[in-house]
């Protein structure tokens, strides 16, 4: 259990409050890893500027990064809850609500990839990218209506056959960049050895913002038809 702590002025010193706990916030804000945090300063804060009721530090073992969070007094149970952080815990605002709600299984592979790469294992986040960027493709193509299910879940259909299955050609080209590079994460040689994990996720980045303005080009085009 943690407690607030609070200043003193009347004894010039830092206070322990017996009767008001810290929830964990059990999230960090760096790598999104969920789990216990390690409180390292939860203090109130009572002054005529202070927007919140405390602030606190918390640690991640994992990345070994460290968030603020804003507390927020719940009045009924005296505990003190993170209200907002810097970084955001929420990992969901880095990728848009079209993706997070149709490309789910990618969002997940994604996140792992990266928290495998900030707990220094750059050797296999690289193979979680080429994941992440399989079933990106496969779902783009049923999400867009350019393949049928028993096609895209084939074993025998490769990556290099749906990637040449996409119209789009932003996105073709860098699903094929991304794979190629995924590829030399993945074998014993590099055929590109001047590109690594980060034009990876770079080019990740580039297709993601391509799968949304498609999307959105799309409801714009359905809207005009309407008129038609
Ligand atoms: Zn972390």
């Amino acid at each position: 259990m943690e407690y607030i702590k609070y200043y003193l002025s009347e004894y010039s010193g830092i206070e322990t409050d017996d009767e008001s706990t810290v929830k964990n916030p059990s999230i960090c804000g760096h790598c999104h890893n969920t789990g216990k945090q390690t409180i390292i300063f939860p203090f109130q804060t009572t002054g005529k500027f202070d927007d919140n009721s405390g602030i606190m530090l918390t640690f991640c073992e994992l990345c070994e990064s460290t968030t603020i969070h804003y507390l927020k007094k719940d009045d009924i149970s005296n505990e003190y809850i993170s209200e907002k952080s810097i970084p955001s815990t929420i990992a969901s605002n880095r990728t848009s609500q079209f993706v997070n709600e149709n490309f789910s299984p990618f969002v997940e592979i994604y996140n792992q990839a990266k928290s495998a790469e900030q707990y220094g294992l750059n050797q296999i986040s690289g193979m979680g990218y080429r994941k992440a960027i399989e079933f990106l493709v496969s779902d783009y193509l049923l999400v867009f209506k350019l393949k049928e299910l028993a096609w895209v879940s084939n074993p025998k259909t490769s990556l290099n056959k749906k990637i040449a299955a996409i119209q789009n050609n932003q996105i073709k080209t860098l699903a094929k960049a991304i794979s190629w590079i995924g590829n030399d994460e993945t074998h014993y040689t590099k055929q590109n050895p001047e590109y690594g994990i980060d034009n990876m996720k770079l080019f990740i980045n580039g297709l993601l913002s391509c799968i949304d303005l498609e999307n959105q080009v799309r409801k714009a085009t359905e809207m005009i038809n309407q008129q038609n």
